[in-house]
């Protein structure tokens, strides 16, 4: 049975395109035992090293106590328990917006936001060329049709909307990912936004990158570049700095209402376990009550960046905690990525066609949970791997 897979799986490899489990054997931590290898972990989203957080291991712990371990059914039914209402008026107090909507993941967010919205043919999604694949599939799962934009590309981002397909749409909607996520750089909100209040768009920001990164504690990047009240729609992921499982979307009271009813995902997927929810009410009071973390986090970006820029390595555009290392080739990316995980550094080897060819790449996160040690020993092992293979 299924034997039909195998063609499918040779073709994948022979495109390097076949993925290998890593497994972690420790928790995820600055410093990680990954295939039974302790090594420096530059390679998850924990940017505010919160997996461990005592506090928050406490609070989820006593969520369980208090709960149970699940709520065995969807929200619209009976798996809408009061602490996922208190999660909701925290985000949106966070956010700075009149409410907010939980759901499984950012993944989900994105494709029940575009589905529920882009409900019509009559209707155009306009979507950044590098967004993430959620939107992308969100974007598929609607009936609207789709204008992709060139990366950043503002002066083509006006063009689409001043066409008379967009002017005759029902509803134009502009999304973007706020920091994005294979080059670090962020989006031109500001620019973005007053396109939209010129030709009468909706923007959408997709912060699963910057929320607990840029803006005041972490706010992300609306309020980042001063824009409150302008963006109609903000999605955050709770599964990257907020280090538990689950996306949101902060917006206003009528959106939250409007999806309730009609986002499938919402609809037909269950509620998190009361455990998660509890975890992400203490990693906002991190957020809120240790601003010294993200401190940390951008004291940390700033010296690994200015580290790998003096040894000479192509960084390309990055803004933030992401640092491309760009090697320019699938099978040197992974040759890199293996010997420096040989010399105990772990940081992932990222080929076409997840980024351009020619753009091929280690992909490097820090977090404030790095030491400087941990950066130094890094840097060193970048340099010495980097010269042996000519990079
Ligand atoms: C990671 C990511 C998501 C998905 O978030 P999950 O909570 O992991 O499903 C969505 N959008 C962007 C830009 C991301 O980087």
């Amino acid at each position: 049975m299924l034997e039909f897979l195998k063609d499918e799986i040779s073709q994948l490899k022979s495109e390097g395109r076949a993925i290998e489990l890593r497994i972690l054997e420790s928790p995820q931590e600055p410093l990680s035992v990954i295939d039974g290898k302790k090594v420096i972990n530059l390679t998850s989203n924990n940017y505010l090293a919160l997996t461990t957080h005592p506090k928050i291991k406490e609070a989820a712990i006593q969520a369980v106590r208090d709960y149970g371990v699940g709520t065995a059914a969807v929200r619209t039914i009976i798996g809408t328990m009061d602490i996922h209402q208190a999660l909701e008026e925290r985000l949106a107090r966070f956010k700075g917006t009149e409410a907010a909507l939980v759901f499984q993941s950012g993944f989900t967010t994105n494709v029940a936001v575009c589905q529920s919205l882009m409900s019509s043919e009559t209707d155009l999604l306009i979507s950044d060329e590098l967004n993430h694949a959620s939107i992308i599939d969100g974007a598929k799962l609607s009936k609207a049709p789709r204008k992709i934009y060139p990366h950043k590309d503002m002066a083509a981002l006006g063009a689409i909307l001043e066409s008379s397909e967009s002017r005759k749409a029902r509803r134009r909607m502009v999304v973007t990912d706020g920091v994005f996520s294979m080059d670090g750089d962020i989006a031109p909100l500001p620019q973005i936004v007053e396109l939209c209040e010129k030709y009468d768009a909706v923007p959408m920001v997709d912060d699963a990158h910057a929320s607990g990164v840029l803006g005041k504690n972490g706010r992300g990047t609306v309020d980042h570049f001063g824009l409150k009240g302008r963006v109609a729609i903000q999605i955050g992921t709770l599964s990257k700095a907020i280090a538990a499982i689950g996306g949101y979307v902060a917006s206003t009271k009528l959106l939250r209402e409007y999806l309730i009813s009609t986002a499938r995902p919402f609809l037909f997927s269950s509620s998190h376990p009361p455990s998660v929810v509890a975890t992400c009410l203490a990693a906002l009071d991190v957020l809120e009550n240790e601003p010294e973390r993200i401190q940390r986090l951008w004291d940390n970006t700033r010296f690994f960046k200015e580290g790998l820029k003096k040894l000479g390595f192509n960084t390309g555009e990055s803004e933030t905690p992401i640092t491309p290392v760009i090697v320019g080739d699938t099978a040197k990316a992974r040759k890199f990525s293996q010997a420096l995980f040989e010399e105990g550094v772990f940081a992932l080897a990222i080929g076409f066609p997840t980024v351009s060819k020619g753009k091929e790449r280690l992909r490097t996160i820090v977090t404030a949970g790095h030491t400087q040690k941990d950066l130094e020993t890094a840097l060193e092992k970048f340099k010495k791997v980097g010269k042996a293979l000519g990079v």
